[in-house]
């Protein structure tokens, strides 16, 4: 195949330009090894063409002859032939510079160090984390140990009876009488009343109050029941886990 070959089909396809052809900045011709292919940069409408739009523009072309995009990273590219004659439509990325840091986030580990080895958290976040690999691995194994423990499948089951039961799935809990016959001890604990009528200094399980109300015969164990109820609605609004 000869350059003029390869002239002859890039004025064809630009005379009658089928529907899926993206628009093209500039078009040429060139040599790749024995054979000339025609190219074109895609039109990235002075540099505010995102990645996800290329896509868009690029996918068609590639659809059309039941191929998929090239991507190394850096050149995303759809090829395809018209009259034999090879040809592709091209979209550099924007270079993207990762700034290093100089320690791992959340060890003392020195990143630059060409044996180290380390991953961003988060994607295409410049300011994301860096940690170093054992980091990464660590905190991978303390995910996987507390998602199977039973303490996690135990509150997440609970959390689904007092949503359905209070409307919130980390209520904070009190100390409450059941009754009001002058008991010297609290009986119970329940989760706090929000209630507009009740009076939140009034101990007392009223109609108004949510349901849960957990009788205990001790009130020290209900006073430490409620300290670890709450400490647990307090690590999940700290961002612990989510439910
Ligand atoms: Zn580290
Ligand atoms: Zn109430």
């Amino acid at each position: 195949m000869s350059a003029s070959t390869a002239a002859a089909a890039l004025a064809a396809l630009v005379d009658d330009a089928p529907a899926w052809l993206p628009p093209v900045n500039y078009w040429e011709i060139a040599r790749d090894g024995d054979r000339w292919i025609v190219s074109g940069q895609l039109d990235t409408n002075d540099d505010t063409l995102s990645e996800a739009g290329a896509y868009q523009l690029l996918g068609p072309v590639v659809e059309q002859f039941g191929q998929q995009l090239d991507d190394d990273g850096r050149l995303i590219r759809a090829r395809f032939a018209h009259f034999d004659v090879p040809v592709d439509v091209w979209f550099l990325r924007p270079v993207r510079r990762w700034v290093v840091p100089e320690q791992c986030a959340t060890c003392p580990t020195k990143l630059g160090d060409p044996d180290v080895s380390f991953v961003r958290l988060g994607t295409g976040d410049q300011d994301a984390p860096v940690i170093c690999v054992p980091c990464r691995d660590r905190m991978q194994a303390h995910w996987v140990a507390l998602h199977r423990s039973p303490l996690v499948a135990a509150r997440q089951r609970a959390r689904e009876v007092l949503r359905a039961k209070t409307g919130e799935a980390r209520p904070m809990w009190r100390q409450s009488f059941t009754e009001v016959d002058g008991a010297e001890h609290p009986d119970a604990v329940s989760p706090v009343c929000t209630d507009d009528g009740h009076d939140p200094d009034d101990p007392t399980v009223y109609t108004c109050c949510p349901d849960s109300v957990v009788e205990v015969d001790s009130h020290v164990l209900g006073a430490y029941l409620v300290e670890l109820l709450n400490a647990d609605a307090h690590v999940d609004a700290e961002g612990g886990e989510s439910a």
